[in-house]
């Protein structure tokens, strides 16, 4: 069977796993949260990062960080995993969707303007496979009505648009280093802020509420409660795992990348010749490699493909159920305009198998199945 997923080992996880049990420093914000800190604010150019247990607690910051009171709205699309609309949820809001373009499967930039409303307060977008949503008709738009931007770039580390890093672009980005994902410790994700005010603030939410980090840089003499907030700080030996990948991230991200022109290429021929489509990279965007898709013609001809797959000994996935048809969308949320691409596309794309080191030989063969398949129909 070819798995459809295998998390990467990088090489150094053991050692620097073993340095923090020598250190017997296990809680939070010590030495490898820092290395992996100071990491990605230099590798993706921001102000402040702060390691998260998940890019779903990351969201959930962010969500707290824009202020959200009850009734305030939320504009993001359907086409997304359920944290994005959660994290918003929890504070209150209510979750307005919208549709997504055809291309990209990212929120669609011309429909935004439409949806919002005075109670408007949040745009958030998912760089969904770690390819950008169009961000500068977004920021304008964001400007124009003073709503913050949030990006879900929870698959999008080292991808980055007109040249700068995804996560970077709105007033907080989120990562998340889950095993699913390029690089990970299991369960982890990052914060990213650019602005000095709302990082102070972010420091104290994810301290319980406390001045516990101004305390640390000997900034007060006691610490206290002055906000709220809950406990999101990731734990050391999930950091020094984490640190092992990062080290790697270049090397991880370049190999799934020509995995994912592999595909690309041996897939070629298919959508020459009518059969499906595979994904679209806009020219001001780099991509990650984080995972390929092609899309069928009909939910009927995906299912069979599954199956046939399946029967080649080949893992396929596929998502999202849109947010708008599932249970809890339906009590909590709305889509504004016509679903005209969600539900469309969700019915219709599929995953193939896409992991750090996964063979050559294999992608050729997943590549022959879904010829067979097509050529054979
Ligand atoms: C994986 C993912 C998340 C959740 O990440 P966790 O770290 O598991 O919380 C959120 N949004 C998107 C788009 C994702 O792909």
């Amino acid at each position: 069977m070819i798995k459809f997923n295998v998390p990467a080992v990088a090489g150094k996880e053991k050692n620097y796993l073993k340095m923090v049990l020598r250190s017997k420093l296990f809680a939070g914000d010590n030495e490898f949260t820092k290395k992996c800190c100071s990491w990605l604010q230099t590798r993706l150019g921001c102000f402040k990062v702060l390691l998260t247990p998940s890019c779903t607690h990351a969201l959930e910051m962010s969500a707290i960080l824009s202020d959200i009171q009850p009734g305030d709205e939320v504009i993001m699309p359907s086409f997304t995993f359920v944290s994005t609309a959660n994290a918003f949820l929890l504070r209150g809001a209510k979750i307005v969707f919208v549709d997504i373009r055809p291309d990209t499967q990212n929120i669609d930039e011309k429909l935004i303007e439409d949806a919002i409303t005075e109670r408007t307060k949040c745009i958030v977008v998912v760089h969904y496979a770690g390819v950008a949503a169009e961000m500068d008709a977004i920021l304008s738009i964001a400007k124009r009505y003073s709503l913050v931007v949030v990006e879900d770039a929870a698959q999008a580390i080292l991808s980055s648009y007109k040249g700068k890093p995804l996560g970077t672009f709105g007033q907080m980005g989120c990562l998340s280093f889950h095993e699913t994902k390029n690089i990970h410790c299991g369960e982890g994700g990052a914060i990213l802020l650019g602005d000095p005010e709302l990082s102070e603030r972010a420091e104290i939410i994810r301290e319980k509420g406390t001045n516990r980090s101004c305390f640390f840089r000997g900034q007060v003499d006691k610490y206290s409660w002055v906000d709220i907030g809950s406990s999101y700080l990731l734990g050391e030996l999930s950091a020094a795992f984490l640190y092992a990948q990062m080290e790697m991230a270049e090397r991880i991200v370049q190999n799934r990348m020509c995995n994912w022109n592999h595909y690309y290429d041996g897939l070629a021929e298919m959508e020459q010749r009518g059969f499906l489509e595979r994904p679209v990279i806009p020219d001001e965007c780099i991509q990650n490699g984080h995972l390929f898709y092609i899309k069928a013609k009909s939910l009927a001809e995906r299912t069979a493909l599954i199956d046939y797959l399946a029967e080649k000994g080949i893992m396929t996935v596929f998502h999202y159920v849109p947010l708008h048809s599932s249970k809890a969308g339906q009590l909590y949320t709305c889509f504004h305009g016509e679903d005209r691409h969600t539900t469309d596309i969700s019915e219709r794309l599929l995953r193939l198998p896409l992991y750090y080191q996964l063979p050559r030989d294999r992608i050729e063969y997943i590549v022959e199945a879904v010829r067979q398949f097509y050529l054979n129909n």
